[in-house]
């Protein structure tokens, strides 16, 4: 009940209060957050006890972190006592199971997902799941009616962190990917969801389910979450559900970073997080995070590994913080072929998906990168006239980039949700 009431405190408080409508306003309240977050981890966490936390210099003075050094000191830095290997014990058994219940000390435990040996173990209090909730609530519940939704939610793990929303006013069910998709999708049907966030590979399906005409729901509201949203994709589901914007939630283990607001803008949650900038051309940038909320395992200058493209356009919806135009894939999924004249050339995802979607009838693909030398192209839909036309792009690219153009290889395109979709994966 606590927790509860906490959820709404919070989701008042970002909602109606904490709406910065000027940068001048935003900044200075980030700049107060982050000295009182120094403070706080130079007190309580191990890791950090010998910064300096007296100014916004000092801030920048710490070091950079990722999800690898962050794995390697996690025992140092929790602030809560809690031993990796125990947690990570929890985690994994919790998968196994499909059973998301235990938690050591009131924690709750969980493992982001990411290629095996790169998985992170997350940790966050009840405390810290009330804020989450109640600010992903403040920032996706529709401007009217905020009261009688049915939300469904689609996700390869629960981590018991969702149902913290579930209450009278708003309900809440939770599909398990994981399980039969058939069975979902005839129990989705039958619970006639208002709101459904679904990652893009699960949104393809029901789009399918709703045109053949399975499934009739009439979603308000679509979330697109923990994949990337390809703008083909985004344009089918909207004719599938006539819908003028589908949101998206940047949202992973490491907090509530962004999402697409009532204008259709996407917004970095700069409210709770500050975003600093590793450019890596023009406009792209990787970014680094400092969340100011998180008090059990903080999380301080550290490092993502997506690629963002910058806008710099303010959002007419009141809100003044950061918006770019969209997360374009992971920065481990930059294509890295042999230049003509220098060693490598490196190619970001979209103009890989530019080379396969131009090709007119091209559904479902998958673009990967075996090696230096050889692509496979998955599709869903083969004929010599969109291989003929794929591959007249890649000449197109690679003369244009100059690189050696690699061997493709195309291949029959198949659905499993057991894995995150991606468009554009580099295997090397
Ligand atoms: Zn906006």
């Amino acid at each position: 009940m606590i927790e509860k009431l906490k959820v709404v405190k919070n989701f008042i408080s970002l909602r109606y209060f904490k709406k910065f409508k000027t940068r001048k306003k935003l900044e200075k309240y980030q700049k107060k957050m982050l000295l009182k977050q120094m403070k706080y981890i130079k007190k309580n966490s191990n890791y950090f006890k010998d910064i300096k936390a007296d100014s916004i210099d000092d801030f920048k003075k710490i070091p950079i972190m990722d999800k690898k050094i962050m794995m390697e000191n996690f025992n140092d830095l929790n602030c809560v006592n809690i031993d990796r290997d125990e947690a990570l014990e929890i985690a994994i058994n919790g998968e196994k199971n499909r059973n998301f219940d235990e938690k050591l000390n009131n924690i709750s435990v969980g493992l982001s997902s990411g290629t095996s040996g790169a998985r992170g173990l997350f940790i966050i209090s009840d405390e810290e799941r009330a804020l989450w909730a109640g600010g992903v609530l403040a920032k996706f519940l529709p401007k009217k009616n905020i009261f009688g939704h049915k939300i469904a939610f689609f996700l390869r793990a629960d981590n018991n962190l969702y149902e913290t929303i579930n209450s009278k006013v708003i309900q809440f069910k939770y599909f398990d990917i994981m399980k039969d998709m058939k069975d979902n999708i005839r129990s989705l049907n039958e619970y006639q969801p208002t709101i459904i966030v679904a990652p893009p590979s699960v949104l393809l399906l029901l789009a399918e389910a709703q045109n053949n005409k399975t499934i009739n729901v009439n979603p308000v509201k679509i979330i697109s979450v923990a994949e990337v949203l390809h703008k083909e994709d985004e344009d089918y589901f909207k004719k599938v559900f006539h819908l003028k914007i589908i949101h998206q939630a940047y949202q992973c283990t490491e907090g509530f970073l962004g999402y697409v607001c009532e204008c259709g803008n996407f917004h970095i949650n700069e409210d709770v997080i500050y975003l600093e900038k590793e450019y890596i051309d023009k406009e792209r940038f990787v970014p680094i995070i400092t969340d100011f909320l998180r008090k059990s395992q903080p999380i301080i200058r550290y490092r993502l590994n997506d690629i963002l493209i910058e806008d710099n356009k303010m959002c007419p919806c009141g809100s003044a913080t950061m918006v770019i135009k969209r997360i374009e894939g992971r920065e481990d999924d930059i294509f890295i072929f042999r230049g003509i004249k220098e060693k490598e050339i490196t190619v970001f995802p979209d103009f890989i998906s530019r080379c396969v979607i131009y090709a007119k009838g091209v559904k479902n693909y998958k673009v990967v990168q075996e090696d230096r030398e050889n692509i496979t192209i998955y599709l869903d839909n083969m004929n010599s006239k969109i291989t003929k036309k794929i591959q007249e792009e890649f000449e197109t690219l690679a003369e244009k980039m100059k690189f050696i153009c690699p061997k493709i290889k195309f291949s029959k395109y198949e659905f499993n949700l057991t894995k995150k979709m991606k468009r554009v994966e580099r295997r090397k």
